[in-house]
């Protein structure tokens, strides 16, 4: 057996470490103080024993926050020196979402269940079976004696869930100097329970509040008065049309185009005798990158305008949430390319490169010109009463790790 095949026979025998970790970081519910938690230090600490047991030195870059008990939100790592190779990084978060309807649980939130192969618990999937995987790829090299290919770090951010201002954020504005262009950056947070999908690139995400004013009359005479509520509908029709203009159809994303979708509605009137004269509406738009969002807004402006024209209403836009994406990570960047032949090698599996239409933390990177993957073995359970995560996931995925460590991806 070359050594290759016994470190991935190793991870092979973490089954029962993981869960014994998996129980430790349940164990404490490290809530951001919006959440109304006291942060995440105790559970920073956790990972700091695991990556000094291991032999590595821990670093900080804490963020001063009064709101939580220690003052500070962690941001940590440990680095494992290795050779030549690009510097390989893993991060993952230590905060969680709360818990939610407790009602909805079938078990305490705050208490590792195993059932056979999967373990239930908030945060276990979230991001845990990240920092789980990360770190026992590289508690494998280390029993197996093998030395990275590079330096191999693993970091642990705080404030994830509530907007990483305090964490990753921060991280990259203090300590600029730790990421260059040529290390490989991994950020396992969204993912395909197989583990066969590599999220680069992320759509812009713009949420419009619509408003229209029109003037309130009898259901009996219409001609009367002006109609929100249809000057609203053709709003609505008229989103979805101007979204097929918003970018050339890019086969990284499913689905390949920009998107403009009417989705919450305001109460109207209660009754069906009423014309409504005021209407409230809002639109998700998931826009692809490189579209800049001024001109998706003033697109809005216009063909809005020109409806509430016709029909005699006012209309008013307000953006409610508005994050400009940006540009995608390469899909032949050395980190996805070597992603790509991990997952191969240790999964037998072909895995697709896209986009999403949501945001992740790897923007951050992306924004500084810094290729980042984003990739696990992700269940469909995040932040959902029984969240719950595979143990042969996360051997699988410290697998496709400990390879690109290795530098044998
Ligand atoms: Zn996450």
């Amino acid at each position: 057996m070359d050594q290759v095949q016994k470190l991935l026979k190793r991870i092979d025998t973490y089954g029962e470490q993981m869960i014994q970790a998996q129980r430790e970081l349940v164990a404490i519910p490290a809530l951001g103080p919006t959440s109304g938690g006291e942060g995440e230090m105790k559970k920073a600490l956790v990972v700091q024993r695991w990556l000094e047991d291991l032999g590595l030195t821990v670093l900080h870059e804490d963020c001063p926050d009064d709101r939580v008990p220690d003052g500070v939100r962690p941001n940590l790592w440990g680095v494992m020196p290795g050779g030549d190779g690009p510097t390989v990084w893993v991060l993952g978060h230590l905060d969680v979402v709360p818990e939610g309807d407790r009602s909805l649980w079938s078990s305490d939130p705050w208490k590792l269940r195993v059932e056979g192969d999967l373990i239930y618990g908030r945060g276990v999937m979230d991001d845990h079976a990240a920092l789980v995987s990360g770190f026992f790829a590289l508690k494998a090299l280390k029993e197996e004696g093998m030395a990275p290919a590079g330096d191999v770090g693993l970091i642990a951010v705080a404030d994830e869930e509530t907007g990483s201002a305090y964490g990753l954020e921060y991280l990259l504005k203090t300590r600029p100097e730790m990421f260059s262009p040529q290390d490989l950056i991994l950020v396992p947070d969204v993912g395909e329970p197989d583990g066969s999908f590599i999220e680069v690139a992320e759509k812009s995400m713009l949420w419009l509040k619509v408003t229209v004013r029109g003037k309130q009359v009898h259901g009996s005479t219409p001609h009367k008065g002006v109609n929100a509520l249809y000057t609203a509908a053709r709003m609505m029709i008229a989103a979805r049309e101007l979204a097929q203009g918003f970018g050339a159809a890019d086969p990284l994303f499913d689905p390949m185009v920009s998107t403009c979708e009417p989705t919450r509605k305001e109460a109207g009137v209660s009754n069906i005798n009423t014309v409504p004269g005021r209407d409230v509406f809002y639109i998700d738009c998931r826009i692809l990158p490189g579209l800049d969002l001024d001109q998706v807004m003033s697109a809005f402006e216009q063909r809005f305008g020109a409806i509430a024209a016709e029909e005699g209403a006012q209309v008013e836009l307000e953006v409610i949430n508005r994050v400009q994406a940006p540009e995608a990570t390469d899909p032949k960047a050395p980190v996805v390319q070597a992603l790509v032949r991990a997952i191969q090698r240790a999964r037998g599996l072909e895995p697709t490169v896209g986009g999403v239409g949501g945001g992740t933390v790897a923007s951050f990177f992306r924004r500084l010109n810094l290729p980042v993957a984003v990739w696990y073995s992700c269940e469909q359970s995040v932040h959902q009463p029984d969240e719950f995560a595979r143990v042969s996931s996360m051997i699988a995925d410290a697998k496709v790790l400990a390879l690109i460590y290795a530098g044998q991806a």
